[in-house]
């Protein structure tokens, strides 16, 4: 498994990194998350294919995560990609997702390439990771009505990322089981924060890790 950030701002960026945004790289497939940044401009720095990549997750509404999708579909539309794509996403946010396509009159049956909405995700060889297959899984987070953390998983390792999360001691242990590595965002310099910023801060990142 390969991560390649893109940007590790939060909802306000500085010079030279964006909003938070990553891809992942497992079982030979490639993973965008979040896209509240141009992320296909980083994509080609780094030399991904932006016609061939396989899915998005999508962690949750807010602006710095989510807004920039239109733009990343309208582009992949003028670039003729054909291949299918999936985004991963809580359920419950789907019909915001496609309200937000709408807005730019795109809409998934017109496209070009077929675009369908998931919760979880299994590619080659299906769930068995000891037999080169791969999973990506949703599950609950903490910070907004429709926050989901992800699980990666593959053969060669395990990630969590736990996406925006107001800090709650002992919430980490069951979905960072198995994991090899956590990415947490943290978003404020302060020690501690008042629950109601629904964040957390980098010390209480290191006391989930
Ligand atoms: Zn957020």
């Amino acid at each position: 498994m390969r991560i390649c950030f893109f940007g590790t701002s939060s909802a306000i960026p500085s010079a030279g990194n964006g909003y938070t945004s990553f891809v992942v790289e497992l079982a030979g497939r490639v993973v965008l998350v979040d896209t509240g940044d141009n992320a296909l401009s980083r994509m080609l720095d780094l030399k991904i294919d932006p016609t061939q990549f396989d899915a998005i997750v999508l962690t949750h509404e807010h602006a710095d995560h989510l807004g920039s999708f239109p733009a990343l579909i309208a582009a992949l539309e003028c670039m003729n990609r054909s291949k299918a794509l999936t985004i991963i996403l809580p359920p419950t946010l789907t019909p915001r997702v496609l309200k937000l396509l709408a807005l730019f009159d795109y809409y998934p049956e017109r496209l070009g390439f077929e675009l369908s909405f998931a919760s979880e995700w299994a590619v080659s060889g299906g769930t068995d990771t000891s037999r080169g297959g791969a999973r990506v899984e949703l599950l609950p987070g903490n910070h907004s009505e429709f926050t989901m953390m992800t699980r990666f998983i593959a053969e060669d390792g395990a990630l969590l990322y736990t996406s925006d999360i107001r800090y709650r001691s002992g919430q980490y242990a069951a979905p960072a089981r198995g994991c090899d590595a956590m990415i947490h965002e943290a978003t404020y310099s302060s020690l501690t924060l008042p629950a109601e910023t629904r964040h957390s801060s980098a010390l209480e990142a290191g006391r989930a890790a």
